[in-house]
């Protein structure tokens, strides 16, 4: 349920109506905007008398809440949320491209990548240490090594890191790492997303390779009803019967989710795709669909990746495709 309030309703009454709401046990979320303050209720809002709330006279409207998302609903919080990636802003407006390589690999490897898509313009490192493949028999990433080879590029030139967790055990190890990453196949791990939602990490949740939109506010959900609210979301493809590409991209999900959610939502033209040689049209669409960024993986010897080197951009594709996504975003604005 949400109830809005009048403009010039004062912080006195306003705390005095919360404080009722907590004492009819509901957890409260107060989103003050430009133009209005929304205070957001969630538990059994059953007990709560519509009527008698609305007719008090700092009350605007009230109105039920039908989605079962809750903290992460655009009618609680009706601003953009931008998160805060170690200095670089995702959402609202920010705009930010991710690239790296699917795993690390070597040291020379993740240097030579890192500070070629930093000079292209890319504002995050992208690296897996852990990787979820579908065969145990393929490369299953450097782990602990890897996400130290990550951040030694990150003292190097300065870019923030993001890197995929697939365990809850593994939290500690990425107490540095700028921003954990939910991978497609953990996206309904609730245990691990509620861990999560217990750290103050900015996540990024990628959507499941069979999952719908709403599915995904649910585990965006799971992890900000522990208190974290730094969530992105990331369009990455999804499982339909064409088979020419990896996966199919869905990028209606991107104003379809900047309708239903505040939190910002960027896009992975790489998974979604499995071939590089579409990447580009793919990451230009997603600029022009509205996301808040894209996330590219880039090796700087793809045929010989051990892991998605067909999908991977050498830095040199990179550098075209980085500055082409930008044209887009300078053409919208
Ligand atoms: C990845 O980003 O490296 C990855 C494994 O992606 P996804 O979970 O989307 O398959
Ligand atoms: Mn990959």
């Amino acid at each position: 349920m949400i109830a809005v309030l009048k403009q010039g309703a004062t912080k006195q009454q306003r705390d005095s109506l919360c404080e009722w709401f907590k004492n009819m046990g509901l957890e409260v979320h107060i989103s003050e905007g430009k133009y209005k303050t929304i205070i957001g209720l969630i538990g059994d809002t059953s007990k709560v008398d519509i009527e008698l709330l609305e007719s008090l006279s700092i009350i605007e409207s009230v109105k039920r809440i039908s989605e079962p998302f809750k903290n992460a609903n655009r009618k609680f919080h009706t601003e953009d949320s931008v998160v805060d990636v170690g200095g670089v802003k995702i959402g609202g407006g920010n705009f930010a491209i991710i690239a790296g390589p699917c795993s690390v690999e070597t040291r020379e490897q993740v240097m030579a990548v890192a500070k070629a898509v930093k000079a292209s313009g890319a504002k995050l490192l992208r690296g897996g240490a852990f990787k979820p493949r579908t065969s145990p028999y393929d490369f299953q990433g450097l782990k602990a090594d890897g996400i130290e080879l990550l951040l030694e590029a990150k003292r190097e030139t300065g870019l923030p890191i993001v890197s995929e967790i697939m365990n809850i055990n593994d939290i500690e190890l990425f107490r540095d790492v700028d921003l954990i990453q939910v991978g497609a196949r953990n996206m309904q791990n609730f245990d691990l997303l509620k861990a999560l939602g217990k750290t103050d990490k900015p996540i990024l949740l990628k959507r499941g390779l069979a999952n719908n939109l709403k599915e995904l506010l649910m585990s965006a959900e799971y992890i900000m009803a522990g208190g974290n609210e730094r969530v992105i979301l990331c369009e990455r493809g999804i499982r339909t019967f064409e088979t020419y590409t990896r996966n199919t991209l869905d990028l209606s999900a991107v104003p379809m989710l900047h309708e239903l959610t505040h939190l910002p939502v960027i896009v992975d033209p790489s998974h979604a795709t499995g071939i590089s040689r579409l990447v580009e049209s793919m990451s230009l669409a997603a600029a022009a669909s509205g996301a808040d960024g894209v996330m590219i993986e880039v090796h700087n010897d793809p045929e010989r990746a051990l892991c998605d080197g067909a999908q991977s951009l050498t830095p040199e594709q990179f550098d075209r495709v980085a500055k082409r996504v930008m044209k887009v975003r300078e053409a919208l604005s």
